[in-house]
C-alpha cells in the first residue's frame, strides 16, 4: 500500500494513531459444506465464540451500568440460550461451518421473535446484535458497530451514519478517515463538531489492517500509513504552529475594514455547546434537531424531553442569536414514524418539511416545546424549515409558527435550487434564508453527498452554486433581510470571504472551523472580499474558482 494515502480533508487538524475499524453491518458467511471429521472442532469453536461474545457484552455491561447494564445482561443470555446452541450445532453436524451455522440458526431464531408479539419483536435488532457478534468473531473480522477499544483511536469506516455514530465516545475517536462521503457528508459534518480532523472519500482506506499506525491531516486531507517518529514529530510540529496563530485572533467575525459577519456555530445538541463558546460563537447559526430524534426511530421524543433540550442550548446564548431548525428527517436520517420505506429516491421524496407537512402534529408538538423553552430568555430565537422548495412551503411553515405562537423569526433554508431562483417570492413569506450549501450543491448538480465518487460536484466552489448563493443573497438585501450559510462551504476559510463577498450576512459552521474563518477574513477588506466573490463566478470550474479567488485574496 502506498505510503501516503490521499482523500478530501473536511475537518481541520492533526490526529496520529492505531486504525480501528468500523465494523460491517450485517456478515453473510458462505454457504460452504465441511468434511464430516472437522465437525467436533467447528462444534467447539462455535461454542468457544458464543461463550467469549456473551462474556464480553456482561463485562461491558458491568462497565457502562445502568439501563445500558440490563440490555447488555440480556443479549449475553440470548446468545447462550441452549436451543439455539443445540441448533447451531445440529446444522454443524450436517456439514454447515459454525460461521454458516450460527447464521441460519439466529435466523431461524429471528423469523420466530419476529412473529411472536410487539414485545419479542422488539428485540430482534439485539438478537442480531448478538449474531453479527458471534459470526465476526468466527471469521476473524471487526466486530460490527463501534469499536471495542478502551484506547484512542483513528476510526476507519465505507462511511457513518448519523445512527452510527451516536454511539462514538468523543474521548476516544482522535479522527476519522472514510472511503466513502463527500465532504458535506454526515462524516464530515459529525467530524467538525466533534472538533477532530478528518479525511472523507479516501480510497483504499478499509483496507488499511487494523491496528496501523496513521497520521492524519484534516486540512490537505494526506494519510501518511506507518509514519516514522520523525514524520510524527514533523507531522505534530506543524499542527502546533497552526493552531498558535489561530488563538492569536479573537473577537467577533468582521472583515480587516469592520464590516460584520457573525461567526455562528452549527450544533446538534447541548453537547456541542461548550465547545461554539469555546471559540467565541456569537451565537448558533443552525440548531440539527433531528439528533434528538435519531435515538429512537419509531416515535418523536416527547414534548418535555424536547423543552429541556432546546432550554439547555438557548441558555447558553443570553442575548445571542439561536436559529434552530426544525426536525430535518428522510434520505440519510430516515426515521421510521415519519420516512415513506417504498421511495425509489429517497433524497428526491418525501424529506425535510416535506415530512412535517405530512405529520402536521410532529411539526406543531416541536414549535410548541420550542416556544416553551424560550419563555422567559433574553435569546432571540429563530426557526427555520428544511428542504424548503417554493413559497408555499414557506407560507405553510410560516403559518405553522404562527398557529403555535412562537414568539420566533420564522425563515427557510435555501437547499433546493428553485428556492435561490425564486428568492423574493420565498422572501414574502419568511424574515430570513439560511443557504444550506450540502443539499443545494446535491440539487443543483444532481451528485449524491453520499457517493464519493461524485465528490467532483459537490465542491462548494463550482461556480454555479456561487451564483445561486449570489442569487439568494441579492434577493435578500433587496428584501432588507438577512441571509446566512450554514451549510458546510462556510467552514472553508477562502471561501468564507467570497460568500461575504456575494452578500452572505452570517456564516455558520462547526465550532472547531471557527477561529480559521475568522483568522482569515480579518485579513481582508469587504472590497477585496467582493473582487475575490466576482473572480470565482467568473471561472468556470471549482479548481479555477479557488484559485481565482486566492489570487485576488493575496494580492497576486
Ligand atoms: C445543508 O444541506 O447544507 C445543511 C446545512 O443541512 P444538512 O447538512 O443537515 O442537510
Ligand atoms: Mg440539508
Amino acid at each position: 500500500m502506498d505510503k501516503t494515502l490521499r482523500g478530501v480533508g473536511v475537518s481541520h487538524g492533526v490526529a496520529i494513531g492505531e486504525v480501528r475499524h468500523m465494523g460491517t453491518a450485517v456478515l453473510e458467511p458462505p454457504a460452504k459444506q465441511i468434511a464430516e471429521e472437522d465437525a467436533p472442532r467447528e462444534q467447539q469453536r462455535a461454542r468457544q465464540s458464543v461463550e467469549a461474545v456473551a462474556n464480553d457484552l456482561m463485562a461491558r455491561g458491568n462497565l457502562a451500568g445502568g439501563e445500558a447494564q440490563a440490555v447488555l445482561e440480556a443479549q449475553a443470555l440470548m446468545a447462550q440460550d441452549p436451543e439455539l446452541i443445540a441448533d447451531v450445532e445440529r446444522r454443524i453436524a450436517v456439514g454447515s461451518t459454525a460461521a454458516r451455522a450460527v447464521y441460519d440458526a439466529f435466523a431461524a431464531y429471528r423469523a420466530l421473535l419476529a412473529g411472536a408479539g410487539e414485545y419479542l419483536a422488539g428485540r430482534v435488532a439485539d438478537l442480531d446484535d448478538v449474531r453479527n457478534r458471534i459470526v465476526a468473531r468466527l471469521m476473524g473480522v471487526p466486530m460490527p458497530g463501534v469499536p471495542d477499544s478502551d484506547r484512542p483511536y483513528v476510526l476507519i469506516a465505507r462511511d457513518l451514519a448519523p445512527a452510527d455514530t451516536a454511539l462514538l465516545d468523543p474521548s476516544l475517536v482522535l479522527g476519522f478517515v472514510t472511503e466513502e462521503g463527500g465532504p458535506t457528508s454526515h462524516s464530515a459534518i459529525l467530524a467538525r463538531a466533534l472538533g477532530v480532523p478528518a479525511v472523507v472519500a479516501l480510497p483504499g482506506a478499509c483496507e488499511l489492517a487494523e491496528g496501523t499506525v496513521v497520521a492524519v491531516d484534516g486540512s490537505t486531507g494526506s494519510v501518511n500509513v506507518s509514519p516514522s517518529e520523525e514524520e510524527q514529530a514533523a507531522f505534530t510540529r506543524d499542527a502546533e504552529e497552526r493552531k498558535s496563530v489561530l488563538d492569536s485572533t479573537k473577537g467577533p467575525g468582521a472583515t480587516s475594514d469592520g464590516h460584520k459577519v457573525p461567526l455562528l456555530a452549527n450544533v446538534g445538541g447541548p453537547g456541542d455547546v461548550a465547545a461554539a463558546i469555546e471559540v467565541g460563537a456569537e451565537g448558533v447559526g443552525l440548531f440539527r434537531t433531528e439528533f434528538l430524534f435519531l435515538d429512537d426511530s419509531t416515535k418523536a421524543p416527547s414534548q418535555e424531553k424536547q423543552v429541556t433540550i432546546y432550554r439547555q442550548v438557548l441558555e447558553a446564548f443570553p442575548e445571542g442569536r439561536v436559529v434552530v431548525r426544525v426536525l430535518d428527517a428522510g434520505a440519510d436520517k430516515p426515521l421510521d414514524f415519519l420516512t415513506p420505506v417504498d421511495e425509489p429516491n429517497p433524497a428526491l421524496g418525501v424529506r425535510g418539511l416535506r415530512s412535517l407537512l405530512d405529520h402536521p402534529e410532529v411539526l406543531q408538538e416541536q414549535l410548541t416545546a420550542l416556544a416553551k423553552a424560550a419563555e422567559g430568555l433574553p435569546v432571540y430565537l429563530e426557526v427555520m424549515a428544511p428542504m424548503v422548495a417554493d413559497r408555499a412551503d414557506a407560507k405553510a411553515f410560516a403559518d405553522a409558527c404562527r398557529t403555535a405562537g412562537l414568539q420566533a423569526k420564522a425563515g427557510v433554508m435555501v437547499e433546493i435550487p428553485s428556492a435561490a431562483l425564486r428568492a423574493r417570492s420565498v422572501l414574502q413569506e419568511v424574515e430570513f434564508l439560511s443557504l444550506g450549501t450540502n443539499d443545494l450543491a446535491q440539487y443543483t448538480f444532481a451528485a449524491d453527498r453520499q457517493v464519493g465518487a461524485v465528490s467532483r460536484l459537490q465542491d462548494p466552489w463550482q461556480p454555479a452554486l456561487l451564483d445561486l448563493v449570489a442569487l439568494a443573497a441579492e434577493a435578500a438585501g433587496a428584501e432588507g433581510k438577512s441571509c446566512g450559510v450554514c451549510g458546510e462551504a462556510a467552514a472553508d476559510p477562502l471561501l468564507a470571504c467570497v460568500l461575504t463577498g456575494l452578500g452572505v450576512t452570517s456564516l455558520s459552521m462547526g465550532a472547531a472551523s471557527i477561529p480559521y474563518v475568522r483568522a482569515t477574513l480579518a485579513k481582508h477588506t469587504l472590497a477585496q472580499c467582493e473582487r475575490a466573490a466576482a473572480a470565482a463566478r467568473a471561472a468556470d470550474s471549482a479548481q479555477d474558482s479557488r484559485l481565482a479567488a486566492q489570487a485576488v485574496l493575496s494580492g497576486e
